[in-house]
């Protein structure tokens, strides 16, 4: 379970402790070299007193800073905060002007720059986190056009998202590449996704374990189903009731029992010039489930993967109310900095 935490980073008045190694050449003797104070922006406080220290080793100075401050003139606290209101829907302007009324001035390109950082520190820190079992879907965004879609991982050990790609699910090139880095950094093992196509064949080509969604196999099939009842010949009736049961168990054997129907049912294609028959039609339906039959009971073998897709489902809805309530973003950056921090509880 995934939620937004709303508690701000700490910031200290001044530093406490003493630096355990030099950022020059991990040296660990220093000399204390004079304190200042820094001005800061922030909600509460005005000013920081912060330490110099020289390096006994390489002799060169360094500023050591109290918790939540750093080479920056805002504390980390108010750029969390700034980040926050974005993050509910305010654009950069506002975020700069709602600050403006409690007498702290940061521009809008300020808000922007600090949310594209902590955007990139989630992934960093994604990068490190090994994902076994990883979810993926395609997740249309408003005013980007029908054919643009953003790819989103969810880690479905955690329900949080891990990375996001600028790819388009239809574009195998592009989907291999991403995929295949995931995989390097990651660390995945098995992904679950829904039918297309496209995803079949990425995992084949990465060997990755793959189970399909149970939930979009369920509604396309039921779907099928309930028209097939209406127009199949009273004689292949009972094949529509052997599928139902079958997708409602999901027994292991049930790839071959698909396939013996499929034999069963050997129609003979009359007029080839002729759309094809009902009857015809689900004899397909039957080798396609055959041969995907393994895909739908992966999650057999292994308790860490989910029979459905939904956690990646509920982390891409998250991510969409943001985006519904700036009506879309206008570049890749934007948007990418966005849905990471809407879809994660690291804030
Ligand atoms: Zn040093």
């Amino acid at each position: 379970m995934s939620i937004l935490v709303l508690k701000l980073p700490d910031v200290k008045r001044s530093a406490e402790g003493r630096p355990k190694e030099c950022p020059f050449c991990h040296g660990e003797t220093f000399q204390r070299w004079g304190e200042t104070e820094k001005p800061v922006r922030d909600t509460r406080c005005r000013k920081v007193r912060l330490y110099r220290y020289r390096c006994c080793h390489c002799r060169r100075t360094f500023r050591w800073y109290p918790e939540g401050i750093s080479i920056a003139d805002q504390t980390k606290r108010l750029q969390a905060f700034a980040v926050l209101c974005w993050v509910f829907g305010m654009s950069y302007r506002k975020v700069s002007l709602i600050l403006s009324a409690i007498q702290i001035r940061l521009c809008p390109m300020s808000v922007w720059r600090d949310a594209q950082e902590q955007a990139q520190a989630i992934q960093r820190s994604n990068h490190w986190r090994p994902v076994r079992v990883a979810g993926v879907d395609g997740a249309a965004v408003l005013g980007w056009g029908e054919k643009q879609s953003v790819l989103v991982v969810v880690d479905l050990g955690t329900g949080e998202p891990v990375a996001l790609g600028n790819v388009n699910e239809y574009d195998l090139p592009a989907l291999t590449r991403f995929r295949n880095e995931l995989k390097q950094r990651l660390g995945i093992s098995v992904i679950v996704t829904d039918d297309l196509f496209t995803y079949r064949w990425v995992a084949e080509k990465l060997e990755l374990g793959h189970q399909v969604c149970q939930f979009h196999v369920r509604r396309w099939v039921g779907k099928a189903l309930r028209e097939f009842r209406e127009t199949i010949p009273e004689e292949w009736q009972f094949v529509l009731e052997e599928v139902q049961q079958l997708i409602d168990d999901l027994p292991p054997d049930g790839g071959k029992r698909l396939y013996s129907l499929w034999k069963r049912m050997g129609i003979k294609r009359e007029n080839r010039a002729q759309p094809r028959s009902e009857p015809e039609q689900l004899r397909e339906m039957l080798l396609r489930l055959s041969e995907r039959w393994e895909e739908y009971c992966t999650f057999q073998h292994d308790g860490e993967i989910p029979w459905t897709n939904n956690a990646t489902e509920q982390a891409i809805g998250r991510m969409k109310m943001r985006a519904r309530t700036v009506r879309g973003y206008k570049n890749w950056l934007g948007m990418q900095a966005g849905l990471l921090l809407t879809g994660t509880n690291l804030i």
